[in-house]
This record gives structure tokens, sequence and C-alpha cells, in this order.
């Protein structure tokens, strides 16, 4: 294992036509699943961790465990901090040596977003770490923070390539019709917008939101410069349904490396179902030699 800064694998799968599949952790036997599974594809992955597990679990004890856990593996590995609101943490997890960061400051005003974007640009650059920016609201909720339909507003060509020019961003997040959590109907991304965003910001676009998106429109697309997409609801559910298998047949299972094991199973196989699906599968070993 190796781990990379999310700049540079981030800008391999930009350039070679692929995306990062960007996967959220919770525990141990989550960080085990996302890790076997980029194993055996032998593929590049980002674990992310996000808002919800720094309150459970904690930002430094996560990254401990997820540095110890990938000493078991053979594929380039990229720890990332998940939506960001706070400098302080971003700031904290740069010291921690993450290799890439994320400042969400898309609730913020425009010049504000960007002035402490700006900022955790110029410090993680300087350290090689890969930084990620958001402009624009995605719907639905992640991390507590509920994003209402309404306010989720596509993100403009226009404001796309403000915040690129005023922050250097690695990698932006757009909106462009996804949302966090699971979808009320089935969504049909702005490809257009996309398109029109891609032309003018050239570089990596990040898609938030990434589970229960069509498999068609997630490859669509990839092909109109997504690079990392992040999955995090699809991943809880088959984590939660492994466990749920083993304790409908047996409520009285009480061991829970019984039923936490078969989450992690599960979970393993929705991570690998991915990475196919994104084309990372196999491209681990362009990042060694
Ligand atoms: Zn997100």
């Amino acid at each position: 294992m190796r781990f990379i800064s999310g700049r540079e694998m981030i800008a391999h799968a930009y350039e070679n036509g692929y995306a990062i599949g960007a996967f959220s952790a919770h525990n141990a036997e989550t960080i085990q699943a996302i890790l076997w599974a980029a194993d055996e594809e032998q593929a590049p992955i980002m674990i992310q961790v996000g808002q919800r597990v720094i309150h459970h679990i904690g930002l430094e004890a996560m990254k401990r465990m997820i540095e110890e856990f990938a000493r078991e593996v053979t594929v380039p590995v990229c720890i990332h901090l998940d939506h960001s609101r706070q400098i302080e943490q971003t700031f904290k997890a740069i010291q921690l040596q993450f290799q890439s960061v994320m400042f969400d400051g898309s609730a913020l005003p425009f010049a504000e977003n960007a002035a402490i974007t700006r900022k955790v640009v110029d410090v993680a650059r300087a350290l090689g770490i890969g930084t990620e920016g958001e402009i624009g609201k995605i719907g639905g909720t992640e991390d507590d923070i509920t994003v209402a339909e309404e306010d989720a507003m596509l993100t403009t060509a226009e404001e796309a390539v403000r915040f690129v020019e005023a922050t250097d961003v690695d990698y932006l997040a757009v909106s462009f019709g996804t949302a966090h959590g699971i979808y009320k109907k089935t969504p049909k991304l702005a490809f257009e917008r996309l398109e029109e965003i891609r032309e003018v910001v050239r570089r990596p676009i990040v898609m938030h939101g990434g589970s229960d998106v069509p498999d068609d429109q997630v490859r669509r697309a990839i092909s109109l410069g997504v690079a990392k997409i992040n999955v995090d609801t699809e991943l809880r559910q088959a984590f939660t349904r492994g466990m749920l298998n083993v304790l409908e047949s047996n409520p009285e299972e009480y061991h829970l490396a019984v039923s936490l094991g078969e989450g992690r199973n599960v979970m393993k196989q929705k991570v690998q179902e991915k990475i196919r699906l994104f084309g990372s599968s196999g491209k681990a070993k362009s990042f060694f030699g």
C-alpha cells in the first residue's frame, strides 16, 4: 500500500477517463470492506471521513484506524476529509496528514467560500495534499445537514469558473442534479450543464450523492469529466442489510463479529460493484513503478 495525494490520484483518473470511488467509512468493518474491495479489484481508492463519524468516533482515531488496516492491502489509498465546514477542522486534518481535504463553504456567500477555500488550497498544496471545494448547493441530507430541494440549484458555468480562478482547487464539487441520500424518483442529471462547466473549468469534477444514480448516467458523467464519485448511503444500506440478514435468521446471535462481519461482506460486494462501474478496477498498477 502507498498513500497517494488526492491531487495525483484524481488527476490520473481525469486524464485516463475513469473515476475514483470515494467511499465513506464509519467503523472498523466499513474501513475493511472498502480496503478489501479495492485490493481485490486492484483499484486506487479514496476513503472518506465525514462529519458524522467525526462526531461519533473522532477525526484522529479514524485516520489512525484507516492507516492501520491499509497496511494489509497493496493498492494506492487516499484518506479524504469530507464536507468540512470549519476551517479549524480542515487544518486539523491537514496537520494529521490526510492526503485530501474538502472545505465545503457552499452555504456561505461566494466571496467568503472562495476566500476560505483559497487559504486551505495554499496550505494543503505546499504539503502535497489534494483539495476539493464546492460551489452550488447539492440537495438532500448529509451528516445531519439538509439542503431543501428548492435550495439545491444547478451550479452555473460562470460561477464555477469564477470559483476555480479564485481558489485553484484541485477538484470541484458542483451541483448538476444529484442529491445526498436516496432518491425519491430516478434522478436525471443535467448533462448539458455539466458539459458547460467542464468546458470552462477544465479540471476534475466531483459527483456527490453517487448512491442510487443509474449506471448509464454514472458512465456518462465520467465521460464528461467526473473523476471522483462519492458513495455513502448505498454502502450503509448494504452493511445494514448484511447485519439484518444475520439477526433475522437468529435474533440471539450476540456475537458482533458475526453480524458486523456479514455487514462487511455485503458492503464489500457493493464497493466492488461501484469500482467496476467507475472504471477504476485494475488501475492500481499505474501508480507504482
Ligand atoms: Zn457530499
